[in-house]
């Protein structure tokens, strides 16, 4: 029998310590106890690892039209408008709280760094009330020289904030600290979620409401209930269902699954953002080479050392993300190759050290030492652009339950996510989340509200049953299904997609599901089997969106149907 623990009592549950669950988790303890459960380290993120930056409006030649025009264009006809203008104009001032948590973003060379506060708040502030004022009406923002200001891939003007090429880890640092400060916020580590509780799976009639989640205390083993008047689902996105990915090892798409299971919908699977460049190593499973590699002149070459990419692409290296991406995906699998070749040695070794520090010194740990030698790339699965439905809000469908950040589907992506929204749509939908959320907690508080008693979690939730689950004794068999996702999402649901690809991965996850499941049932939970059942029931639901899409859109890209429809739809799939 699994040792059951206790019941915790919270106004708000955050399942996640990424960015958007700390800006949420601060914003909501101004009126409530708030619980963050993370199931690592609490910096343990998908957001710790973010390289180039933030996108959002400062610089005196951009405007708030021109972003949201970008990210229209990249979202190939799928993005929701009004959630893009929504997340783009509300972005400045929140990356402007950030700073004032204390986020270090760089500023350029000829900035001081030692400005006295007064002015750096005054420059920043001048740049967003001219921001504000440029949607719509089309005037350009205001002069700053505040920033040093990124150009990514599909931006049109220069607009990632960055801190060196550790963005995240900064920003993740800040929130934290922000955090540790604030008395009604409680941090759980090593608290996996495992379930949603909602009325309809308490057996309660009425709209569906969710109460708050079961949890994995993976330092004793007990499985601890967390009730909450409002539960955000933050837990970031799925990377790991794919052999190769950028993402760390949380990123196994589990707030998708119990979303999913606790019937929410969830949206848009098929569009899963590869990166081109991941270093092909054993130790380095989830190191990013950054596209300015290839920016500041670098070439792809095949196994035999010959340039590929002219015959992919006029632009050749520089040719956009996607492109680059199915052209090394395809000489793999031509010629058998396990990687790509990516190299800079043609560059002069002190440019080579100086532009990109990081990945010098993280090559050379490795034993490459990249302005002698070639590195060995391969892409990676990177972003999960669909997720749970919900709106600018994170309201999702099930009353009580908010998502944000990469687990949610707002509408801002579309089929392709340009570079650098990602952060800034989990900072601006969990802003918006907690705002929402805290009136509806007033709601519910208030004692003369006819909701007070029917929103309000129950006293007492029902425990976690598992029944006379032995411990497991075939941990082999977990671990085998693991690698066995992995390598099929990877062969048969990756970059370039076909019918027949999908339906023989359609037909093995079936399998696998039913070996999981049973499992599942039969044994004792345990941390890499409950995110085993989740990878395996996003795997299921990637597959399925994709053999719906019956057309090529923005990252979606199969042999069957190379063009595109007419009607722009997102898939949306719900538990039968
Ligand atoms: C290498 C890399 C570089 C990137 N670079 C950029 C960039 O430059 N710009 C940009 O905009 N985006 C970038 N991204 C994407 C961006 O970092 C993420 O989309 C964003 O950080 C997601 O934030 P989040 O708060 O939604 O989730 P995360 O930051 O991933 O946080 C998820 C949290 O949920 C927790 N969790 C997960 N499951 C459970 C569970 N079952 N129980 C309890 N806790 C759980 C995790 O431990 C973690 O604390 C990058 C991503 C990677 C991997």
């Amino acid at each position: 029998m699994d040792t059951n623990g206790q019941q915790h009592n919270f106004d708000f549950l955050v399942i996640g310590s990424g960015i958007a669950g700390l800006t949420f988790a601060l914003k909501a303890a101004r009126v409530g106890s708030v619980a963050v459960i993370t199931k690592k380290h609490r910096a343990e993120s998908n957001t710790n690892y973010a390289q180039g930056g933030i996108a959002a409006v400062m610089a005196a030649d951009d405007s708030l039209e021109l972003h949201v025009r970008d990210t229209l264009e990249c979202g190939a006809g799928l993005c929701k408008e009004d959630v893009v203008r929504t997340i783009v104009s509300e972005g400045p001032a929140l990356v402007r709280e950030l700073v004032e948590r204390g986020v270090k973003f760089s500023e350029r060379e000829n900035n001081s760094r030692d400005k006295p506060p007064a002015r750096r708040a005054a420059s920043a502030k001048a740049a967003l009330a001219a921001a504000a004022g440029s949607l719509g009406g089309g005037a350009n923002v205001g002069p700053t020289t505040e920033f040093d200001l990124g150009r990514e891939g599909g931006h049109s003007r220069r607009r990632v904030l960055h801190a060196g090429d550790i963005t995240g880890r900064e920003i993740e640092r800040a929130l934290l600290a922000a955090v540790a400060a604030e008395k009604n916020i409680a941090v759980f580590e090593e608290m996996l979620a495992i379930d949603l509780i909602t009325t309809q799976k308490a057996g309660q009639s009425g709209a569906n409401r969710c109460l708050g989640c079961y949890a994995l205390n993976e330092k004793t083993n007990a499985v601890e209930v967390f009730a909450a008047k409002i539960t955000l689902i933050a837990t970031g996105g799925s990377g790991k269902v794919y052999l190769y990915t950028s993402n760390p090892d949380i990123a196994s798409g589990d707030g998708l699954a119990m979303a999913y299971r606790a019937d929410a919908g969830i949206a848009n699977m098929e569009f899963i953002q590869f990166h081109p460049t991941c270093l092909y190593h054993p130790k380095a499973k989830s190191f990013l080479i950054s596209e300015a590699v290839r920016g500041e002149g670098a070439i792809l070459r095949g196994k035999d050392g010959e340039p590929f990419m002219k015959r992919y692409h006029p632009m050749a290296d520089l040719a956009p993300r996607d492109v680059v991406g199915r052209a090394i995906d395809a000489e793999m699998k031509k010629t058998g190759a396990e990687y790509a070749l990516l190299d800079i040695t043609h560059k002069d070794a002190d440019f080579i050290r100086k532009r990109f520090p990081n990945i010098y010194a993280k090559c050379l740990e490795l034993g490459y030492d990249m302005t002698r030698e070639p590195l060995p790339v391969v892409p990676a699965a990177h972003y999960q652009c669909g997720g749970v439905v919900t709106n600018a809000d994170g309201e999702t469908e099930i009353e009580g339950l908010f998502a944000a950040g990469e687990v949610a589907c707002t509408g801002l992506h579309g089929a392709n996510r340009l570079a650098s929204n990602s952060l800034l749509e989990a900072l601006v939908v969990a802003h918006r989340a907690a705002h929402v959320a805290v009136k509806q907690h007033s709601t519910l508080s208030a004692p003369a509200s006819a909701k007070a008693t029917a929103g309000k979690p129950r006293s007492t939730l029902p425990p976690w049953e598992s029944g006379n689950a032995a411990d497991p004794d075939e941990l082999v068999v977990v671990t085998h299904n693991w690698d066995e996702i992995r390598r099929l999402m990877w062969d048969y649901v990756g970059i370039v997609r076909t019918d027949k690809r999908l339906l023989r991965a359609r037909a093995r996850i079936q399998n696998l599901q039913r070996e999981i499941n049973q499992f599942y049932w039969d044994y004792k939970v345990t941390p890499d089997l409950i995110e085993l059942r989740n990878l395996a029931l996003v795997a299921e639901l990637i597959i399925e969106s994709a053999l719906q899409r019956r057309e090529s859109r923005g990252l979606h890209y199969t042999l069957d149907y190379p063009s595109l429809q007419p009607d722009a739809r997102d898939t949306v799939l719900r538990k039968a």
